[in-house]
């Protein structure tokens, strides 16, 4: 086979990140927006040695978990990779993966394992409580918004992506017509030049509020009273609660600028998870998907077993999502964080319910855990992770083994990772107890996983 050239192609599975795989001759080909199942017709783009990466040119036999993807850009756009599979179909594909990962990376057993069901959605549309939406102009020079295209940063018109709230559209509407009456231009990343980078938008599940704060190239936004009336006014928006920008005049592809000027109400969208109150400010971190996040660290408090007497840790806390979940069942528990904002946040999220069992670190896991258990002879019961994708360092994990805590809970965003720390975990005297994933970005690869770990008796 050479470059180019063009070739039938079943696709018998699908990789980590959701392209079709299929064999021609014993040759493996990677078949981007294929879908386990199809029999497509390919084009060959690139080749190495033993494997390479052909394009989708047409599907000839759908599978049978082919659909048409809801979203008329889902291709170019990419942020979600599954959109061409029923929702079922993209379940399985989560389950499989974990699974998969579980045997081959953490050489577990398949009677070793004991995955429940993963949670899905039941409405897997619209579950996205943020949204960040870059501006820029068509080729008419027409103010638009959307998503970047591909690996470029050219702007690719969409303002009404299906995974966030019906709002969006109506704000983005809004600012646009406010720039255009103000005669506001866009960002433009090659000239630096240009006012309006971002729109970051942020609605609470729970309580309907709303958030609207524009990330803009410069320290004033003019005519900025009458931002505020339009998005407030009888023809704004419902639930509007605050307005601010945000200044970031850097030549970076980070979106939000340190600085923050509020136009209208408190600074913050109030919202909750389970019954636990939290106050968003536009640089908080807060979990995307409100509802499965409940579902998923309500599981957590469950594999935790809490009696009330028992000392928890909370390790990689963020702004204490599970802390102060876990403290309404638990004697004492303790969070760590690196990111001292995120710390600020959990405090005072802590106080604001009224939580005083709880008590937060600064500081990484591996260096926090080993000194509060050496010099302080600190205790656990029970220690829930909730690491980034890299895992858990290995002087945390240790220092876990030390410590010996009745049940370890282990909450993950990758399962190469967790398989990984769990079979290091396991190989420390600990065994694997229930498990499941849960779907907090339907129509993504991405899955989230918990497992529990209970001390062996031997
Ligand atoms: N459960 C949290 C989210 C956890 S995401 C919540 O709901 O808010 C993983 C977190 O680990 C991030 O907040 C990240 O800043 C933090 N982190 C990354 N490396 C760390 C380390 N070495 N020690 C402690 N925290 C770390």
């Amino acid at each position: 086979m050479e470059k180019n050239q063009e070739f039938i192609v079943t696709i018998e599975d699908m990789n980590e990140d959701g392209a079709g795989v299929g064999k021609v001759d014993g040759y493996i080909w990677f078949v981007k927006d294929a879908v386990i199942g199809d029999v497509v017709w390919a084009k060959a783009m690139k080749m190495k040695k033993s494997y390479g990466f052909a394009r989708l040119m047409e599907v000839l036999e759908p599978s049978a978990s082919r659909v048409i993807p809801s979203c008329p850009v889902a291709r170019q756009c990419g942020g979600c990779q599954l959109q061409a599979m029923n929702y079922e179909g993209q379940l399985k594909f989560k389950e499989r993966k974990v699974m998969n990962n579980l045997i081959r990376i953490g050489k577990f057993a398949e009677d070793e394992i004991h995955m429940l069901p993963i949670m899905g959605m039941e409405q897997p549309w619209r579950y996205r409580n943020k949204a960040q939406f870059p501006f820029g102009k068509d080729k008419d020079g027409n103010v638009i918004a959307g998503f970047y295209a591909g690996r470029t940063h050219a702007i690719v018109e969409a303002e009404d992506c299906l995974l966030g709230v019906e709002e969006n559209r109506e704000i983005l509407d809004i600012v646009k017509r406010f720039m255009k009456e103000m005669k506001i231009e866009p960002y433009d990343e090659l000239s630096h030049k240009g006012l309006v980078r971002h729109v970051l938008i942020r609605k609470g599940f729970k309580t309907d509020e709303i958030m609207v704060c524009l990330v803009i190239n410069g320290n004033k936004l003019p005519g900025k009273e009458r931002l505020v009336e339009m998005l407030t006014g009888v023809d704004g928006v419902k639930g509007m609660t605050s307005i601010s920008y945000s200044v970031n005049q850097e030549k970076t592809n980070v979106i939000m600028g340190k600085e923050i000027v509020n136009l209208y109400g408190p600074g913050y969208i109030t919202d909750y998870i389970g019954n636990v109150k939290y106050q968003i400010s536009p640089l908080s971190f807060y979990q995307v998907n409100p509802v499965q996040t409940e579902r998923l660290y309500g599981t957590a408090l469950e594999y935790a077993g809490l009696t009330g007497n028992e000392i928890v840790w909370d390790l990689y806390c963020g702004i204490g999502t599970i802390s102060l979940f876990l403290a309404q069942k638990a004697k004492k528990v303790y969070g760590v964080e690196i990111v001292p904002q995120a710390i600020e946040d959990a405090r005072r999220n802590a106080e604001i319910n009224g939580i005083h069992n709880a008590e937060f670190f600064v500081g990484k896991a591996e260096e926090v855990l080993p000194e509060q258990f050496e010099k302080n002879h600190v205790h656990a019961d029970v220690i829930v992770v909730d690491p980034p994708r890299k895992g858990c360092d290995v002087v945390c994990l240790d220092t876990i083994l030390k410590m010996r805590p009745e049940r370890v809970v282990y909450v993950s965003c990758d399962s190469a990772t967790l398989a990984r720390d769990l079979r290091y975990l396991a190989d420390g005297g600990y065994v694997m107890g229930r498990g499941r994933c849960c779907d907090m970005f339907p129509g993504t690869v991405h899955t989230e996983s918990i497992v529990l770990l209970q001390k062996s008796v031997k």
